[in-house]
């Protein structure tokens, strides 16, 4: 079982943000801004590319959502998805990175 599905099964503990019956957001163990949500299904899929679009609809809601509960609407935010080796995937179940809290433009950063 890969390590973000053990996260959704309790198996690994996590710093919840905001939860619902499909998707998770909790906290990244290795924060690289101020704020840094990951965004899951609990659903196993293993990146962005094999997504069903229905997913990403429904994910769609699920961050803005968390990005009203974070307060960062006004201020902004980045939304990121590493996908496959060049992309930088480290961990193969897809998440959303969320950062925020500062500015986080600049894309050849994390
Ligand atoms: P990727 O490089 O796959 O896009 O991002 C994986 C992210 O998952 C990294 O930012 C890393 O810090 C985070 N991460 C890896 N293992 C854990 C964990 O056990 N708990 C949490 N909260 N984050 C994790
Ligand atoms: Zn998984």
């Amino acid at each position: 079982m890969c390590i973000f599905c053990k996260i959704v099964n309790g198996e690994i503990p996590n710093k919840t943000l905001l939860e619902d019956d499909d998707f998770l957001a909790f906290e990244d163990i290795n924060p690289s801004r101020k704020i840094h949500a990951l965004v899951i299904p609990k659903q196993h899929i293993s990146s962005f590319d094999v997504m069903p679009p229905k997913v990403m609809g429904e994910m769609t809601a699920f961050i803005q959502k968390l990005a009203s509960k974070l307060e960062i609407k006004d201020s902004g935010y980045r939304v990121i998805s590493n996908i496959g080796e060049h992309g930088g995937q480290e961990v193969k179940h897809l998440h959303f990175h969320i950062l925020a809290g500062e500015y986080v433009g600049k894309l050849v950063s994390n």
